[in-house]
């Protein structure tokens, strides 16, 4: 069965000028259009189910505008766009979809910036976290964005529920991660390290999860590991293809959120190829 993928237009609505702009999902969306993916409509998040995971006076001054960083700004009704990034998360959660909304969210932790890095990377709500939160099931976080998911790791560390697992590369923004620590497991790769050493690392980081404890698989699905991104492992479209495999050989119920990759062709064409090598190795 293709895997369903959750948009909405209205996430185009800010930041035009910005890296994290609505050209990188807009041209992924059309090309995925293109290939004959569904899609279905996400309801923004509440703010009770926001306040799992986020605490009550961040939710608040997000509301305000109050909350710029040197690479996040307050644009005018973020809270509204955020929290309809959330609502994909929160879709895609329960239908075992993609959701390829913006703003991404793995850099933003309970209070805001996370484990004391000094912006929220162009974060502002923890999108996979609050899904993953609202589901209250036993999950493996698999993190395949470039960078280190500082936010998620903040939120789930010492949770006995859920583990989090990360190769990212190093040294890069948000500079955390450089080594495991109780349920998170991070590996940090050099700039363009290439396919090889990709997936004898990720092979290595999967093959230490206890994966009988997982009730479901949710991926942070970022793409600037993509040669030339702002976090280039070196990856290019095939080896997507052979990451989607690995996560169908987890053999869970398995949720997609978008996060970052800033090449919108290459966006576009990394996710066909990422879910056609989950869907083509499924076993269920
Ligand atoms: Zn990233």
């Amino acid at each position: 069965m293709k895997t369903k993928l959750i948009y909405s237009e209205k996430c185009l609505g800010y930041g035009t000028w910005h890296i994290e702009g609505p050209q990188r999902v807009k041209i992924a969306h059309d090309i995925l259009q293109s290939k004959g993916y569904e899609f279905v409509h996400p309801t923004a998040a509440t703010e009770d189910e926001i306040s799992n995971v986020h605490d009550l006076e961040y939710i608040w001054n997000l509301k305000k505008g109050l909350v710029e960083d040197s690479d996040t700004p307050a644009y005018d009704k973020i809270f509204d766009f955020a929290r309809l990034s959330v609502g994909g998360a929160l879709l895609a959660s329960k239908i075992g979809g993609f959701s390829l909304m913006r703003p991404p969210g793995h850099h933003v932790g309970t209070y805001g910036s996370a484990l004391g890095v000094y912006t929220r990377g162009f974060c502002y709500l923890n999108n996979i976290a609050i899904a993953v939160k609202e589901s209250k099931k036993p999950t493996l976080i698999l993190d395949i964005d470039g960078h280190h998911g500082n936010g998620t790791q903040e939120v789930f560390l010492g949770d006995e529920k859920v583990t989090y697992a990360s190769v990212h590369q190093s040294p890069n923004y948000p500079g955390t991660g450089g080594a495991s620590e109780a349920n998170c497991i991070n590996f940090a790769l050099p700039r363009d390290a290439g396919r090889k050493i990709y997936f004898e690392t990720l092979d290595k980081a999967l093959s230490m999860l206890d994966l009988g404890r997982f009730e479901q698989v949710a991926v942070s699905a970022g793409f600037d590991a993509h040669t030339g991104d702002l976090a280039s492992l070196g990856l290019v479209e095939q080896d997507y293809y052979d990451i989607g495999k690995r996560v169908a050989l987890l053999a869970k119920p398995t949720f997609f959120v978008l996060e970052g990759g800033y090449n919108g062709e290459k966006v576009g064409l990394d996710i066909d190829q990422f879910l056609k090598g989950y869907e083509e190795n499924l076993k269920i």
